[in-house]
């Protein structure tokens, strides 16, 4: 096709990198060759240049009024993806301490545990049990008031787990990976030491990271920290320490300002429940044809896993799905099946296309 008459024309329901706003894609195309009438790329820009830091600033800005961060919070954009912060957790928050809490809930609990363990004692607060078909429940966590951290994942990518509570760490930092379900729901960040984020779920491209985290814990990094893994490091240089990934960061203010424009971080809440609800609606009332095994109250808003009775069949509803232009649809190499992950820029209408596909499957093959 030649490419003034390119669009989108298909939805990914990758589970990332994935969806972006169609107009997001649409602006960055247009500066992608001449930024916002300055005639040159965003691509082509120093870091240094006042135009950039501008940008830099504003996309802080603009996740601290969307989340309402609180002013003894910093706002760190960092490289790495989420991985790197699994090993920058325990180096700067440790603080001599042997010990940190883990509740563990899947894949990404168990993979941040891990690394830990290179650094510390690692102690389970809490576990939703090896199968993942379930959180743990408020009252069945108990911190160690001694840890250095209390550690959790807020929404479990590949499962599809989404705690429906902030647990209760005491006076314990408590630290959250919400890589997949960041800017999708308010929440009070004075509950947290640190929140952190990887771009390419909610809010643009893979290697950029959002940390928030409270003043009083930059500082603390043990020796021998590598430079670049001190958040106090990337707090002092205002995220510049080294060249940020540029194309990320701006990619990022475009999308915070999509959600700004679109209503804020309760709109995203209410298209993440409207959207979902769909589709386990459908899955819940197809008589077994499909199945979701995750306890209802614990079901996350993004990631819907689901199986079809017959996995012979799994074939057949990829390619009619693809047919409707609804791609990556394929579940975790782990778990099998499906996996529809619908995340903020994922429109309800696509939504309503894979209900439509997954009823009229049924229906010829059930
Ligand atoms: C995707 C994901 C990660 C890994 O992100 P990378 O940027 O690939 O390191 C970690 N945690 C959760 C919850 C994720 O969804």
């Amino acid at each position: 096709m030649p490419s003034e008459v390119r669009g989108r024309h298909a939805f990914s329901f990758s589970s990332g990198p994935a969806i972006l706003p169609e107009a997001v894609l649409r602006e960055a195309q247009a500066d992608l060759l001449d930024w916002e009438g300055r005639g040159y790329s965003v691509i082509e820009s120093s870091h240094r240049a006042d135009d950039f830091v501008a940008l830099q600033h504003e996309t802080v800005t603009l996740l601290r009024e969307l989340l309402a961060v609180p002013a003894n919070y910093r706002i760190l954009l960092l490289h790495g993806g989420a991985h790197l912060q699994f090993s920058m957790v325990p180096l700067n928050l440790l603080r001599d301490r042997p010990q940190a809490d883990f509740v563990m809930s899947g894949v990404w609990s168990d993979k941040a545990a891990a690394e830990a363990r290179r650094y510390c004692t690692v102690q389970v607060a809490g576990s939703g049990g090896t199968d993942c078909r379930r959180l743990p429940d408020a009252d069945e966590l108990s911190f160690d008031p001694d840890a250095a951290y209390a550690y959790y994942v807020d929404n479990e990518t590949i499962n599809g787990l989404e705690f429906p509570y902030v647990p209760d760490s005491g006076d314990v930092p408590l630290v959250c990976d919400m890589s997949s379900n960041f800017l999708s729901r308010p929440f009070d960040v004075s509950r947290f030491g640190l929140a952190y984020a990887c771009a390419q779920k909610n809010f643009g491209l893979a290697g950029l990271v959002v940390a928030v985290i409270r003043e009083d814990l930059l500082g603390h990094a043990r020796p021998g920290t590598p430079t670049m893994l001190d958040y106090k490091v990337h707090a002092d240089a205002d995220s510049s320490y080294n060249t940020p990934a540029t194309f990320a960061v701006y990619l990022a203010a475009l999308v915070l300002r999509w959600i700004r424009a679109e209503g804020g971080v309760a709109e995203m809440n209410r298209r993440a429940v409207e959207r979902s609800t769909l589709l386990y609606r459908t899955i819940d009332g197809s008589g077994g044809f499909y199945t979701n095994p995750v306890r209802p109250v614990d079901r996350s808003r993004m990631n819907v896993p689901f199986s079809i009775r017959e996995p012979r069949l799994d074939a057949a509803f990829l390619a009619g799905a693809a047919e409707r232009g609804l791609m990556q649809l394929k579940g975790h190499r782990l778990v099998g099946g499906m996996r529809a992950s619908i995340y903020n820029a994922m429109p309800v209408q696509a939504v309503r296309t894979l209900v439509d596909h997954m009823q009229e499957f049924q229906a010829r093959h059930g």
